[in-house]
């Protein structure tokens, strides 16, 4: 695919031509598909990587006691903070940090309401509320301070450690968007829990519109 520049399904057919017996499990051509989403290239730190080895854990390691820690970005208290202008995520309530604006995955927008099967919408007009965001969580990677949380269990709420705050909730077996999306596995947190804040060159932050 990346010497010849094609993409996967001309690729796979480029293959079969030659060997019409040849046959592609499911999770290679996946892996394929998501080689050719990055660019022909692997790329640890893109959303869609991540994604996947997310998947991947969930579906390899039902019991989940002993997650590898390259799947926990950093602690955001435990790095430098405004290294860079990255978007900080901050408790409500506590100002505890949180995550930073690259754990954020972020998936395509679901059909709103109607995609809830077990909600009747009673005026069609109400689906798009005033423009808004219909997504009202972020879905994230894990981060290192969800660890015991996580540890043994497929599902469960999401605290703020320093005053446990309720943010939200994970489920390797995913949870579904306000938007009606379902994202798989699901490390959700509320955005109306969380404050994002920017460092302006200058100094300073500036409060980011959720
Ligand atoms: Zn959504
Ligand atoms: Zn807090």
């Amino acid at each position: 695919m990346k010497s010849e520049g094609l993409r996967f399904p001309e690729a796979y057919a480029a293959v079969r031509a030659v060997r019409p017996e040849a046959r592609m499990n499911a999770g290679f051509a996946r892996q394929l598909e998501l080689y050719e989403a990055m660019g022909c290239r692997v790329d640890a730190t893109s959303g869609l990587y991540k994604c996947y080895r997310l998947q991947r854990l969930g579906q390899q390691h039902p019991e989940l006691q002993d997650l590898p820690q390259e799947v926990f970005a950093i602690d955001p208290t435990n790095t430098c903070p405004a290294s860079n202008n990255e978007a900080l995520y901050r408790c409500r309530k506590c100002r505890r940090s949180l995550f930073r604006s690259s754990s954020i995955l972020t998936h395509a927008e679901g059909s709103g309401p109607a995609a809830f099967a077990h909600k009747r919408i009673k005026d069609p007009a109400q689906r798009h509320h005033d423009g808004q965001d219909k997504c009202t969580s972020y879905f994230i990677e894990p981060v290192q301070w969800m660890e015991p949380a996580l540890l043994g269990v497929m599902e469960g709420q999401l605290l703020c450690p320093k005053c446990t705050l309720k943010l939200g909730s994970f489920n390797w077996h995913g949870e579904q968007c306000s938007c009606g999306r379902w994202v798989t596995p699901a490390f959700q947190i509320h955005k109306s829990r969380v404050d994002g804040i920017q460092a302006l060159p200058v100094g300073g932050f500036q409060i980011v519109k959720t």
